[in-house]
């Protein structure tokens, strides 16, 4: 998990709330609507499932807001950090902006062939899926409210995600609220471990084979972080918090000079 930039609340779910602004909607009953946007001849209708999931994976740069996989729009849900069953006419959760992620689906990068094979999703669910109806209640980490310091470490040998107790000593944040998180979201299910030391796997192979090529273990981290964790590109790559953790120093020193915020 990483932190997760929130561009503003998009315009046609705005004219959606102000149109139904005295009745209580739900998600389900918003995703499927049409709102009329701009006027006279450049008015034109938008279904708000074509602009919330775009938004979302936009201000997410392509990866879940929880597990990091890679998400895109069919492979893809709306995740209430407070869960939608709390709403009330007052406070709806269901439409609230702040309260939407991007989250993988099917669970954990699982591919739509997986899900004809396997009941893994079911059985063991990841992300959103495993939180479900589970209420913040302060220990669950919220993505938009995390800092820019990397909170995690993990195992090479097998790509547990675990707290870095040295960061979040740091930033202020308490070890049990990141082992909390990592539980309540089963982010060490099998799948998202294998997938991870994979990438651990792969990086660690690319220092090797480029050690010739800078001098410097740092400035090499540097320049493989420069190439994977680019700002220029409009996705991060899968997994973005390990790779950072893989790199060390070097990916600090790249993010910092891309000014990195999120
Ligand atoms: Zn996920």
């Amino acid at each position: 998990m990483k932190k997760v930039l929130k561009s503003p609340e998009p315009e046609e779910l705005k004219i959606y709330k102000d149109n139904y602004i005295t009745q209580f909607r739900k998600w389900e009953q918003a995703r499927k609507a049409r709102v009329k946007i701009g006027s006279g001849k450049k008015a034109k209708k938008v279904e708000i499932k074509d602009v919330i999931p775009s938004t979302l994976i936009a201000d997410q740069k392509g990866i879940c807001a929880y597990c990091e996989m890679t998400i895109h729009e069919n492979f893809f849900s709306v995740e209430h950090f407070i869960p939608c069953h709390l709403s009330t006419q007052q406070k709806n959760y269901d439409l609230d902006w702040q309260n939407m992620l991007g989250n993988c689906s099917p669970p954990g990068g699982l591919l739509k062939e997986d899900l004809q094979k396997l009941e893994i999703p079911h059985k063991f669910p990841c992300c959103g899926k495993a939180k479900d109806k589970f209420v913040p209640d302060g220990q669950l980490l919220n993505p938009l409210e995390l800092p820019t310091s990397r909170l995690f470490r993990f195992r090479s040998r097998d790509g547990e995600i675990m707290p870095d107790e040295n960061a979040c000593e740091q930033a202020g944040i308490a070890v049990a609220s990141v082992q909390f998180t990592i539980d309540i979201l089963n982010l060490n299910v099998d799948r998202l471990k294998r997938h991870r030391k994979t990438v651990i796997d792969e990086i660690n192979q690319e220092i090797y084979e480029r050690q010739g090529e800078i001098d410097n273990q740092v400035l090499l981290e540097k320049q493989i972080a420069s190439e994977r964790l680019s700002n220029d590109k409009e996705k991060w790559s899968k997994f973005f918090t390990t790779i950072r953790w893989v790199l060390g120093e070097g990916a600090e020193k790249h993010l910092l000079d891309i000014s990195y915020s999120g």
